[in-house]
């Protein structure tokens, strides 16, 4: 198949760990990737950030990324990034007029806005992934949430209008049917991970303390990095936290509001000698560090997937999570790690006390967190279900699209 994925502010080429360059980058390079190698062309078009982006960038065999001009070619805050929604439609459409897609598959509501404009200009049929729902946001976030306020009532739009959703758990399945997306067109595909780069097996990152407990993401408050540090008061002293993300190196990282805020509550509260800020790291850089840690900890508010199990499932890691969202699909209480609940550093705590002490239930944790994702979430395999999707979508189409061959005079 002709893929088209349209991804407006997470690039599959852009460095992982700032405010919003994440997991929605990961999912759409591997997933892209993955096509790829079972032989689909895919195109990913992207917004345009930098001058110095050539238009079309080769990333795999069948796999190229375009970049699109749409507002000003500077980085922008994903949240002020509507009004250049339908310039990115006119970039994607002028491109689709040599050769139109078979599908294609938008990431985020925004590009599915843009997505949606092609789709009704040009026909071609329209799948989409949300990443994150406007609803669960502001439910969380309340008047902290930036998004603009028109998400209201386009992404429920893109919901209903597109031609097929492939949610990336079933809690948002849930979420997508009371926003009144059509339950028969919703399809459940979860993220996937790199099981060649995040292996138990390599090099593990020195530790500074005798037990390591580890927090990986973007460093937003709605990660709930600061559970884990209220949660780190309450442990042994030999026990330190290290959180990987931010802006940047070390320095750069320690120059970002929400790091300092965070480095703040772990002064207050007298662990800051106990937290290590590690700043970004490379992919090829976070396996080492995953293999470091007794287990790795995501305590959100909320979670739409969240991939850093996942990857600290294929390094043999436990994983300790707030019980939200994806994370209920993806860790096992009791075999793979634990789950307890959202912003409760208490229990936090106790299970955590626990754990980095007993080293025989860290490593069945972490053996049967490896087999889990080699059972379920290879990229291959989630590829392969995608393009799955998007073939039964592509012949919907066409059957409720009239063939007037032979029809007209
Ligand atoms: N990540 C990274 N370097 C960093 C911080 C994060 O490569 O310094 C990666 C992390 O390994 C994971 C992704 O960013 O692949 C975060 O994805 P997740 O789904 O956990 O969170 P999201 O960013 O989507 O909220």
């Amino acid at each position: 198949m002709r893929i088209a994925m349209i991804s407006e502010h997470a690039s599959p080429l852009a460095a992982l760990g700032g405010v919003d360059a994440g997991g929605q980058n990961v999912h759409v390079a591997a997933l892209s990737l993955a096509l790829g190698r079972l032989g689909h062309d895919v195109t990913v078009y992207t917004r345009r950030d930098d001058i110095a982006l050539p238009d079309r960038v080769p990333m795999a065999p069948n796999v190229e990324v375009v970049h699109v001009t749409a507002g000003p070619v500077e980085p922008i805050p994903k949240d002020d990034l509507l009004p250049y929604m339908s310039e990115l439609a006119d970039g994607v459409v002028a491109d689709w007029r040599s050769r139109k897609p078979d599908v294609v598959h938008s990431h985020f509501w925004m590009s599915g806005v843009a997505a949606l404009d092609a789709s009704h200009r040009t026909g071609v049929p329209m799948v989409h992934t949300f990443h994150a729902l406007g609803v669960v946001k502001r439910r969380h976030q309340g008047a902290d949430d930036t998004s603009p306020r028109e998400r209201r009532w386009l992404e429920p739009r893109v919901g209903r209008e597109a031609d097929g959703i492939v949610a990336t758990c079933s809690d948002e399945a849930f979420e997508l049917k009371a926003l009144g997306v059509p339950f028969e067109r919703i399809t459940v595909a979860p993220c996937g991970v790199d099981l060649e780069t995040f292996t138990a097996e390599g090099p593990v990152a020195t530790r500074g303390r005798p037990h390591r407990i580890l927090a990986v993401g973007r460093l937003v408050k709605r990660k709930g990095i600061d559970t884990v540090i209220d949660a780190l008061t309450r442990l042994h002293a030999d026990t330190e936290l290290v959180i990987v993300g931010g802006p940047g190196t070390v320095d750069e990282t320690m120059t970002d509001a929400e790091a300092r805020r965070l480095r703040d509550i772990a002064i207050e509260r007298g662990v800051d000698d106990r937290v290590v800020f590690a700043g970004q790291l490379s992919r090829e850089d976070m396996p080492t560090m995953l293999r470091s840690a007794d287990a790795v900890v995501c305590t959100p508010w909320y979670e739409p997937f969240g991939i850093v199990p996942l990857e600290a499932m294929a390094c043999g890691v436990p994983v300790v999570a707030a019980a939200v969202g994806g994370l209920t699909d993806t860790v096992v209480d009791g075999v793979t790690g634990r789950l307890v609940p959202p912003k409760d550093p208490e229990a936090l705590a106790e299970t955590l006390d626990e754990l980095v002490v007993d080293a025989d239930t860290i490593r069945d944790y972490g053996l049967a967190g490896r087999e889990r994702v080699e059972s379920r979430y290879a990229w291959s395999r989630i590829a392969a279900d995608t393009a799955e999707t998007y073939r039964t979508v592509a012949a919907q189409r066409e059957q409720r699209v009239p063939n007037l061959a032979g029809v007209r005079p």
